[in-house]
């Protein structure tokens, strides 16, 4: 007799839990309450799904704890896993791993036909609504139906993008299994800004440093693209820092400082702009900027500092280059909160892991379900390393359930 494992959640996660259970001979059901698969997947790196990275190390994940990160990331290849599913994959700046087609549609079609090869059944709109001990096995509750499995992989993801999937149901699942979670906060989220300055240069990108102080402590620190936006920033580089800032968020005043010249220290950086003032001074100081910055920046911090955008670079004082600089280099506003869950491309937060086999990822409360993906108390960096997790995490929970 098969076992019958079913996967409850038909993400990433549980994509790759259903392979892997299957390649170990199980027979396999995908639970989704959703009309399609790999909603996420499809959806991530804009279309072009950055499913992982070559660089990945525990140190880029936060949450749950490094050994447990560290265990199920060491024997996953994933680029040899996409290899072998027929999917090419490329690498990109910073170790970025995608698809060498370019579409996100590849990694859930490759997915789809692998389960289909190998038998898998998947079930669309199909919500769990509650599960029940039965035996040496369960019985998954569908509205009125019922459904017995042998094992159960919950991978039903985290909080954030509801319109894609995200949602609480899979947290109560645990719950009536008997787990305690950790306090869920949104991650890798746009962050609102209580000053105006970000606001006057919503649309402009720059590649900038972005560190959170909370009572003069700094919280975290990002380099990389910022993107302002009419409510405050986003981009690589806010949504690195977004975990603890929205974190600290609640419990106090949070304060987001952009460097817009991180490769200079702030003695350097004075320097340079001292002699740049010599150079040019007899353009005005909006010309005294070109090639430095886009051209919003300066007419937005010229107007801050009280500065005549068309006087002469000369007349800079000592006092006025050292606001510039100081002003450039540590440019401050108040951090009001992240944006919606709507916007949250991860949770932060989860099942506590010492509640999970690092091993098998079998759950320590109830035997014979098996936890994988953004469920668990573990969050990744921006730049792959979430669908990393997922995919590592979900054979890993697969291959175990099916025994
Ligand atoms: C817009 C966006 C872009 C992203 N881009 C990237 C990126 O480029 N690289 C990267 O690494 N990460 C990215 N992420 C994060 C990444 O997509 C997630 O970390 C990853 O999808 C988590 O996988 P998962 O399987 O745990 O959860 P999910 O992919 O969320 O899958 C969980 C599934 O379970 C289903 N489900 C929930 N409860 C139930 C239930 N009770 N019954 C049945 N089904 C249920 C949900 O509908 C969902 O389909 C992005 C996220 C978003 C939102």
């Amino acid at each position: 007799m098969k076992t019958t494992v079913a996967v409850i959640g038909g993400g990433a996660a549980g994509l790759a839990a259903a392979l892997a259970a299957l390649r170990q001979g199980a027979a396999v059901v995908v639970l989704e309450k959703g009309k399609a698969l790999g909603r996420k997947v499809l959806a991530s790196g804009g279309g072009r799904c950055n499913l992982g990275n070559a660089r990945v190390s525990a140190g880029r994940y936060h949450g749950g704890d490094k050994a447990f990160v560290s265990a199920l990331l060491e024997g996953f290849d994933v680029r040899a896993f996409f290899e072998e599913l027929g999917v090419p994959v490329m690498e990109e700046a910073d170790g970025r791993l995608f698809p060498r087609c370019g579409r996100s549609q590849a990694v859930v079609g490759a997915l789809q036909a692998a389960l289909n090869e190998l038998g898998a059944e998947t079930r669309l709109e199909a919500a769990v609504e509650g599960v029940d001990k039965s035996g040496k096995g369960f019985i998954l509750r569908l509205g009125q139906e019922r459904l017995a499995a042998d094992a159960l992989v919950l991978a039903c993801g985290g909080l954030g993008y509801p319109k894609l999937g995200g949602g609480r149901e899979g947290y109560s699942l645990v719950e009536s299994l008997g787990h305690k979670l950790t306090e869920l906060t949104p991650a890798l989220v746009p962050l609102c800004a209580g000053a105006s300055w970000p606001q006057e240069l919503d649309g402009v990108r720059v590649e900038a440093a972005l560190r959170v102080e909370h009572s003069g402590r700094e919280l975290a620190q990002a380099r990389g693209e910022l993107l302002f936006t009419d409510y405050g920033v986003s981009g690589p580089a806010a949504l690195d820092v977004s975990r603890e800032a929205a974190r600290a968020c609640l419990k106090g005043q949070v304060e987001g400082v952009v460097d817009l010249f991180p490769e200079r220290s702030e003695g350097e950086f004075l320097s340079f702009l001292k002699k740049r003032a010599q150079r040019f001074k007899t353009r005005s100081l909006k010309g005294f900027f070109i090639g430095l910055l886009p051209e919003k920046v300066p007419a937005v911090l010229l107007k801050r500092l009280g500065l005549d955008a068309h006087a002469p670079a000369s007349t800079l004082d000592e006092a006025e280059l050292n606001r510039l600089g100081g002003t450039l280099k540590g440019w401050r506003f108040p951090v009001t909160g992240p944006r919606p869950w709507d916007e949250a491309m991860a949770t932060a937060g989860g099942v506590r892991v010492p509640e999970v086999d690092p091993h098998t990822l079998e759950s320590r409360k109830a035997r014979g379900v098996y936890l994988a993906g953004e469920m668990l108390d573990v969050d990744g960096d921006s730049g792959g390393f979430n669908l990393q997790f997922a995919w590592a995490s979900g054979m890993r929970a697969g291959s175990s359930a099916a025994g």
